[in-house]
C-alpha cells in the first residue's frame, strides 16, 4: 500500500515549499493540486469565460484535458498536451482557480486524477480537501497555516525576488478574500480535516515545518 502525505491549508501558509522539502527527503512524489485548478482556470481564461458564468463553466471544463508529469523533479501540468507551468502563477489565474474549482464538474475531473496518482505511489499531496476529501485514508494529515499577513508578507517577497511588482496591501486582500471563497463553498471547503495535526508556522522557518512533519510520518511508519 502507498503510503500518502497530506497537507492542506489557505493560500501562501507554505504548503509548496513544504511538501517539496519533504517529499525530496523521504523520495516521494510531489502533488501540487493547486497547479491543476489553476490549469482548468488557465483554459477557462482562455476560452472568454467569465468567473461568474456557472453553466459554461460547467460545459467548458469538460473540453480540458488536465494531466502531470515530471522533468527533474519538477511538477510539469499540461492543459491538452501543452506545458502550462510558466503560465499559471499569476494571480488572475489563481482568483480565476478560485471561482471555478467550487464546480462539481471541475472537482470530479481534477480529484479523480488525484486519487489515481495517490494509490499507485508514494505521495505528498497539497491542496484545500486532500484531507478532507481526496485522500481521507491518508496515513498523515496536516493543516498548515500561518497570520494572514505573514503570508501576505511572504507571497510578496517571493513576487519581489522574481522581479515582479506588486503591493503587500492588495496581496493580503486577494488572499483573504481568496480565503474565504475557499472556506465557504458548498463542495469540498477548505476545513481541518478531524484527524489533521494543525501546524501553525507563522513563526517558524520552513526548515523546522518539514522536520516536524516528517516526524510524524516516521511515528506512523
Ligand atoms: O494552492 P493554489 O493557490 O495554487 O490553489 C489555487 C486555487 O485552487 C485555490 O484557491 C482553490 O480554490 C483551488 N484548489 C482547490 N482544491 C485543491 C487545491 C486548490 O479547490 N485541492
Amino acid at each position: 500500500m502507498s503510503f500518502n502525505i497530506a497537507i492542506d491549508g489557505p493560500a501562501g501558509a507554505g504548503k509548496s515549499t513544504i511538501a517539496k522539502m519533504i517529499a525530496k527527503k523521504l523520495g516521494y512524489i510531489y502533488v501540487d493540486t493547486g497547479a491543476m485548478y489553476r490549469a482548468m482556470a488557465l483554459y477557462l481564461l482562455r476560452e472568454g469565460v467569465a468567473s461568474s458564468e456557472k453553466e459554461k463553466i460547467g460545459e467548458k471544463c469538460k473540453e480540458a484535458d488536465i494531466s502531470i508529469g515530471y522533468e527533474n523533479g519538477e511538477q510539469i501540468v499540461f492543459l491538452n498536451g501543452e506545458n502550462v507551468n510558466g503560465f499559471i502563477r499569476t494571480e488572475e489565474v489563481g482568483n480565476m482557480a478560485s471561482a471555478s474549482s467550487p464546480h462539481p464538474g471541475v472537482r470530479q475531473k481534477l480529484v479523480e486524477l488525484q486519487q489515481k496518482l495517490a494509490a499507485s505511489k508514494d505521495v505528498v499531496m497539497d491542496g484545500r480537501d486532500i484531507g478532507t476529501c481526496v485522500l481521507p485514508n491518508a496515513q498523515v494529515k496536516v493543516y498548515l497555516t500561518a497570520d494572514s499577513h505573514v503570508r501576505a508578507l511572504r507571497r510578496y517577497k517571493e513576487l519581489e525576488e522574481k522581479g515582479v511588482a506588486c503591493n503587500l496591501e492588495e496581496i493580503e486582500k486577494d488572499i483573504v478574500e481568496r480565503d474565504h471563497q475557499d472556506m465557504t463553498r458548498e463542495l469540498s471547503p477548505l476545513v481541518q480535516a478531524p484527524d489533521a495535526i494543525l501546524v501553525d508556522s507563522s513563526d517558524m522557518t520552513a526548515a523546522e515545518v518539514a522536520d516536524a512533519v516528517i516526524a510524524l510520518c516516521a511515528k506512523k511508519a
